[in-house]
């Protein structure tokens, strides 16, 4: 519901912003190029995943992974 903006008092703002920050995306190395990767994701610049070639690097790669 909307609230007009002086009726909001800035200790109750500040508790409403309290949930506001944006966190950290989560990422890790790629065990074969080293490159940062989503976790439990395939690796977007080579493709592998779990230690093994999963989809071949090239466009096929490409099409298969989203950022
Ligand atoms: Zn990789």
């Amino acid at each position: 519901m909307a609230v007009p903006k002086k009726k909001v008092s800035p200790s109750r703002a500040g508790m409403r912003r309290s949930h506001d920050a944006l966190s950290k995306e989560a990422h890790a190395e790629c065990s074969n190029c080293g490159e940062l990767k989503r976790p439990h994701h395939i690796c977007s610049h080579c493709g592998h995943y779990d230690r093994r070639e999963v989809v071949p690097a090239g466009d096929a790669l490409k099409a298969a992974v989203r950022n």
